[in-house]
């Protein structure tokens, strides 16, 4: 589904994203681990549109997005600062995600507007907060918050899903629950997901393959198993070792 080939991304001297190669298969969840600055953020920005590239290709569905722009390509990014629109209400919050789908192209077509409270009804069903249309976004919890932005990110049907730190800002027992869930609705949906995240944990639990990168290069990519048993090099030892 996602194919990238080459992409560096410089900024001045420094190549943040260097010549990275990497694809993501139809409903695998691929992880991206590394240390804070590896380049784990700009590389979704890119798949996104949201971030030049200076140099390499990117594909979706074997299409060149050179030029496609942010809102054609039919992917979804739930941001590191997820933050929800505190002036609306729950169900505001997810049928902002499901507006969008009619209006872009790259997402399935939408529903016609008496089909939206239907829909967020089951989004919200999906993430485990059923009936929490109505509620001020300021009475949610931490975890219930980024369930909804979940909401938002599923409303338009992406076909590729991108979640930056998706369970950043919660304590361990929760991100252990939530990781849990997420891996089965993503599995039901048959989503793709390409997540990132700097807890080896996580990503080991969610994903079908993680990819370690290190200072904008991918040091070892390879399933969980794999990465754990056999690390490709002394930084990925010592960088899933730190983690522990
Ligand atoms: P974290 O785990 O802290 O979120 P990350 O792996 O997501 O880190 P990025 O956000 O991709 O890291 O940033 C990689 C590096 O690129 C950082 O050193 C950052 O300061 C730098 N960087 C990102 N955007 C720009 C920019 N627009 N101009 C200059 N440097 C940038
Ligand atoms: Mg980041």
């Amino acid at each position: 589904l996602l194919e990238l080939a080459g992409v560096s991304v410089r900024f001045g001297e420094r190549a943040v994203v260097d010549a990275v190669d990497l694809e993501v298969a139809e409903h695998e969840i691929v992880c991206v681990l590394g240390p804070s600055g590896s380049g784990k953020s700009t590389l979704l920005r890119v798949v996104a549109g949201l971030q030049p590239v200076s140099a390499g290709r990117v594909l979706l569905g074997g299409e060149d997005q050179a030029r496609v722009p942010v809102h054609r390509r039919g992917v979804g990014l739930m941001f590191q600062d997820h933050q929800l629109f505190p002036h609306r209400d729950v169900g505001g919050n997810v049928s902002f995600g499901l507006r969008m789908r009619g209006s872009r192209r790259g997402f399935a077509s939408g529903p016609g507007r008496g089909t939206y409270e239907a829909r967020v009804a089951e989004l919200l069903e999906l993430v485990g907060l059923p009936g929490a249309q109505g509620r001020p976004v300021a009475s949610l919890s931490g975890g219930e918050q980024q369930r909804v932005a979940l909401a938002r990110a599923l409303a338009p049907s992406p076909r590729l899903l991108m979640l930056d730190e998706p369970l950043g800002q919660l304590d361990r027992g929760l991100r252990e629950r939530l990781v849990v869930e997420l891996r089965g609705l993503f599995s039901r949906l048959g989503t793709t997901v390409l997540a990132v995240t700097h807890d080896q944990g996580e990503a080991f639990a969610l994903a079908d393959r993680v990819v370690v990168m290190q200072e904008g290069r991918i040091a070892q990519a390879g399933t969980p198993l794999e990465v754990w048993q056999r690390p490709a090099s002394e930084f990925v030892a010592r960088f899933l070792g730190f983690e522990n």
